[in-house]
């Protein structure tokens, strides 16, 4: 009878799999148990930038002489046809929201173990402008500040910043592709929100760094006491 019992659960929950199935968002492997959104084979082959064991690094020196940011850090280098490429195109514009998430923690927890970002009282993700977060239906940024402010610990403020101006897509401007829209400009909703406080702000990537240091700007304009700076990968 238990017998029974065990494989009609076993039936009813390959039936459910049917339907629902678990895969990884970068290779499409059924997930294990333990693994949620992407599998560790995928996170163990990421290549890996481990900025994170040297004095300053590349995403600090591009905002040398332009943003006041006390340290700034990015989690995996960008590699064209690559798993990290297909997994942020995956998690930008195929609606796998939950790999950003599960990026977010992984890089989370490696700086963690490095006491990186040890006093941030407050996430903020670079927001898209409202009409292109509409047509996509979210804001990649936000899941990575999520997956981050979960293994920090520290709240995430996904409303905090707003994009004034939409800028063109990225991916329209091939010709131009190393010249990130300087037009956009960003405003804070709340500005008690940074206040004194210290701010880490979350982007997928960073290439120029120019749309993160018009961003970093606004928040220390606003009185914010000290910027940091994350992304996924760097390009
Ligand atoms: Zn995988």
């Amino acid at each position: 009878m238990q017998h029974l019992f065990a494989r009609l659960f076993s039936i009813v929950n390959d039936v459910i799999g049917l339907f629902y199935p678990r895969t990884c968002g970068g290779c499409d492997a059924h997930l294990l148990k333990h693994e949620q959104n992407v599998c560790l084979s995928c996170l163990n082959g990421l290549p890996k930038t481990y900025f994170w064991d040297y004095p300053t690094n590349p995403v600090e020196k591009l905002f040398w002489g332009k943003l006041n940011v006390s340290s700034a850090c990015a989690f995996l280098h960008f590699v064209r046809e690559s798993k990290v490429q297909n997994l942020l195109h995956r998690f930008k514009y195929k609606g796998k929201s939950g790999i950003g998430f599960e990026l977010g923690k992984a890089f989370a927890h490696t700086l963690q173990d490095k006491n990186w970002f040890t006093d941030v009282d407050v996430i903020i993700p670079i927001p898209l402008h409202v009409s292109k977060e509409m047509r996509r239906g979210y804001n990649q940024s936000a899941y990575i500040a999520d997956g981050m402010g979960e293994v920090f610990d520290v709240k995430v403020r996904n409303n905090a910043m707003q994009r004034i101006l939409a800028s063109e897509s990225q991916t329209r401007k091939s010709r131009f592709a190393r010249t990130e829209n300087v037009n956009q400009v960003f405003g804070l909703t709340n500005i008690d929100s940074v206040k004194g406080k210290n701010v880490l702000l979350v982007d997928d990537v960073v290439t120029t760094g120019s749309t993160l240091e018009a961003a970093g700007n606004v928040i220390l304009n606003a009185g914010a006491r000290k910027l940091y700076i994350a992304t996924i990968a760097i390009a």
